[in-house]
């Protein structure tokens, strides 16, 4: 166990704020009980027997023995929690206290990961509270260090612990690489779009001896390896090589209507999936952009339409947009771990898609819209703020992790490697 334990300033800052949230956490979600979770929960659940014998039953016939499937908490057909009583609040936690919850119910939205010697705390931009504190504070992303054992860590036996394997070197320098994807992000003499293509670029560069599973790291071949990883690490601290990729990266002109297609497609199955907020969000977004929910529409309309709005949101509000994407990418690179993807360049392609379907469902808001049509009004900061809160948190809890996306960020991404790879990552870093 660690001493301490790192975490971005605004994490400091997080209280769930319980009735008053516009969403609740277990809306929408399967919420897995694992064996430990079950022998936790199991006086409480004397107190629920419908809600006992419909987990039972999603468990299977041979739970009993551990050779069951795992069984999720029972939810109501709107999708929220069976355990949500009728105002809003756990009826586990507050008739049998915080230990009688799951792991995941105990630790929402807080995610902790041990990495090389230390531990990091961050959040779910599934929670909208998160997403306000992380991207609305101008410090928020500042790094601080707590001591452990810490109440923000209720469980730490349910840590996720990242591999760092010395005999396998895409573990073993992720700390290192991590850190040059965080000093480009840090790069703010460019726009977020050349920092997302440098980002891409220096996974471009590695991209051929450092992947998982790579043997360029065996004994025989580690020296050469790693100087060529250290190398390309600091490739762009260069001011002339990052100046020369936002150069040719300037001149790209991105194939829009196709990209607005894409991102669309996603936003239409998860409304036919979910309903409820989804739908509603999703067919404001839609209409606004001049597209149906039924068909196709006209894609290069909606594309010139998205570049119109965005421009004019920039001459605006640039400085928060470019603080809230800030934000929003450096929340990324500290939350998610590119070990976790096949390539360093699979992860970047990931982040820069993630960006994109965000930015166009922004500018698709209907609190967007309205502020573009009284840029200078008194209100047009908080509807800027309602808007961008929605939008992420809504991407993230309801779309980014759908079998829909993953599906597109496979079909799309392919093996996650070469120069077609990087090619994509640069059409959706211009987006
Ligand atoms: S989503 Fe966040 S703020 Fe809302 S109830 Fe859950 S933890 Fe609290």
């Amino acid at each position: 166990m660690p001493t301490e334990i790192t975490l971005p300033r605004y994490m400091t800052r997080f209280r769930c704020i319980a009735e008053r949230c516009e969403d609740t956490c277990c809306a929408g979600l399967k919420i897995p009980v694992s064996p430990s979770d079950a022998r936790r929960m199991q006086p409480a659940l004397a107190a629920h027997p419908a809600q006992a014998e419909h987990l039972r039953q999603s468990a299977g016939p041979e739970s009993d023995e551990g050779s069951g499937q795992t069984p999720f908490l029972p939810m109501h057909p709107d999708g929220t929690c069976a355990f949500l009583d009728p105002q809003r609040m756990c009826a586990l936690q507050r008739g049998h206290g915080e230990d009688a919850l799951p792991d995941v119910c105990a630790t929402f939205p807080r995610v902790v990961t041990a990495r090389a010697g230390h531990w990091e705390l961050s959040g779910s931009l599934a929670c909208p509270e998160v997403v306000r504190l992380s991207l609305l504070a101008e410090d928020a992303m500042r790094p601080e260090s707590q001591p452990f054992p810490s109440p923000l860590i209720p469980r730490p036996e349910a840590v996720r612990h990242l591999s760092r394997d010395p005999a396998e070197g895409y573990t073993f320098h992720a700390e290192s690489v991590r850190a040059a994807l965080l000093r480009l992000l840090d790069r703010e003499e460019h726009p977020l779009a050349t920092r997302l293509a440098l980002l891409g670029q220096l996974a471009y560069a590695v991209d051929d001896f450092y992947f998982r599973g790579t043997d360029a790291f065996g004994e025989k071949t580690r020296a050469e390896a790693e100087a060529r990883l250290s190398e390309a690490l600091q490739r762009f601290d260069d001011p002339e090589a990052r100046e020369a990729v936002h150069q040719e990266f300037s001149g790209l002109a991105l194939p829009g209507g196709p990209c607005v297609g894409l991102f669309t497609s996603v936003v239409k199955a998860r409304m036919a999936a979910r309903g409820g907020r989804v739908r509603d969000w999703g067919r404001s977004v839609l209409e606004s952009l001049g597209l149906e929910e039924g068909g196709p529409g006209d894609l290069d309309a909606a594309w010139s339409l998205y570049t119109q709005r965005w421009q004019a949101l920039n001459a605006a509000q640039g400085p928060r947009l470019a603080q809230y994407f800030h934000h929003y990418v450096a929340h990324f690179l500290w939350r998610t771990s590119f070990t976790e993807f096949p390539s360093l360049l699979a992860y970047v392609f990931r982040l820069a898609l993630r960006v994109g379907l965000v930015r166009l469902t922004l500018t698709g808001h209907p609190k967007v819209v309205a502020l573009l049509e009284e840029p200078s009004s008194p209100e047009a900061l908080e509807s800027l703020e309602l808007a961008v809160v929605e939008t992420v948190q809504t991407v993230a809890k309801h779309v980014e992790q759908s079998l829909e996306f993953l599906s597109l960020t496979k079909g799309l991404v392919g093996t996650g490697r070469g120069a077609e790879t990087l090619g994509k990552v640069l059409v959706f870093a211009s987006f």
